[in-house]
């Protein structure tokens, strides 16, 4: 890596700069044989890493297959090279798995009825459920609590799963380690939601009346968030989708480690009040002395900072909420099209439909034949 360094021009030209004067070059220092760009590591662009860092940032079980702004942010935190947006968003743009499995994210149709903010991180939580997916390790579903702050956890079942049983899991994963909710949001029917409640109580050895209020669900909250799930683990298990309930720790940690454009921050970042362990190491890396104060401090700032970008984003959202419409226009060779599975059974073996990827494809425009059609270069029939 630092052979490469030496061996760009540009980047050279900067160090040379930094040990004459290490203010000299605005955002880049000069540290322990490392050049550094506001702090993070410094590859020359045509770096031999650059592959497998993209694949490893992008493809990995903590890359998840996110998108352009999400992948970019995770790396953007660690390293940098020139370029490196535009490098990483021709990366993503191209990955087959991402084309296959994912439909573009659309304005959200209907008017929202956002809820209240909470003042506190971690006691007011969604409760969901995935069903019907294929039996993986003895489990079906998959119940996913979200803090309203984002944080998530996902946790598997198996179905019919009882009031009693879903009560146990929220000890076990929840309660443990948040303490008791203040409210519950759940789109569950009010007979579960009293036998819950009951199991709860049960469990805590305690006939004390709390008052966690629960709320009809009305944010579509955990909704995005399953199909982010769903499509984690499409993106991950379509090839084995007897093997899905692997892919769930990682994609907890991927799913709180994951930059939420909507507050601006990563859910890990606003529990713990720092960034999560970086994927890339060097040596001779500063730590930051921080103090617990000081982190404490920081943390209360990304807080605020945060709540204040949910509300930015919630009255963004209720006035996308009547734009349900895009202009949508292809041109010869530079798109590239996916079908849907739809009719498309020669070309499929059969697979569990829920984690089956959502398209063929992609196949290249070769012509255009009027205003909506289009020829594709498709592969010959079998
Ligand atoms: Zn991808």
């Amino acid at each position: 890596m630092t052979a490469e360094v030496e061996k760009d021009e540009e980047l050279q030209g900067i160090i040379n700069i930094l040990k004459e004067n290490p203010e000299g070059k605005a955002n880049y220092q000069w540290e322990s044989g490392n050049l550094l760009y506001k702090g993070r590591l410094v590859l020359s662009k045509n770096s031999t890493l650059i592959p497998s860092l993209l694949h490893t940032f992008h493809d990995s079980v903590l890359g998840g297959h996110s998108g352009f702004l999400r992948t970019y942010k995770r790396m953007n935190g660690e390293i940098h090279w020139m370029g490196m947006k535009n490098d990483v968003k021709k990366y993503v743009e191209q990955c087959e798995i991402c084309q296959r499995n994912k439909t573009k994210a659309l304005a959200p149709a209907g008017l929202l009825q956002p809820l209240p903010l909470p003042n506190l991180i971690l006691e007011d939580w969604t409760m969901d459920f995935i069903e019907g997916l294929p039996k993986a390790g003895g489990y079906d579903s998959i119940m996913v609590v979200v803090d309203r702050l984002k944080m998530a956890h996902f946790i598997t079942l198996k179905h019919p799963f009882t009031a009693k049983q879903v009560a146990e899991k929220f000890v076990e994963e929840i309660i443990s380690k948040h303490g008791i909710p203040n409210s519950i949001i759940t789109d569950r029917d009010k007979i579960f939601l009293s036998h819950f409640w009951k199991e709860l109580f049960t469990a805590m050895g305690t006939s004390l009346k709390r008052s966690t209020a629960f709320h009809p669900q009305t944010d579509g909250q955990t909704e995005r968030i399953n199909r982010c799930l769903e499509t984690y683990l499409r993106c991950f298990c379509n090839e084995q989708p007897t093997k899905w309930h692997k892919c769930i720790p990682w994609a907890e940690l991927w799913y709180n480690t994951t930059f939420h454009a909507s507050v601006k921050t990563m859910p890990f970042q606003v529990v713990y009040g720092r960034p999560p362990p970086p994927l890339v190491r060097y040596k001779d890396r500063k730590s930051n002395n921080n103090s617990v104060e000081q982190l404490l401090k920081e943390r209360d700032l990304v807080i605020s900072a945060l709540k204040e970008n949910l509300l930015i984003a919630q009255n963004r959202m209720k006035k996308q909420a009547d734009l349900h419409r895009r202009e949508l226009k292809f041109r010869v060779d530079d798109v590239y099209l996916k079908l849907r599975p739809y009719r498309q059974r020669s070309l499929t073996r059969k697979r569990c439909e829920k984690l089956a990827p959502k398209f063929y494809g992609p196949y290249r425009i070769i012509e255009e034949i009027g205003e909506v059609a289009y020829r594709l270069n498709l592969p010959p029939r079998p």
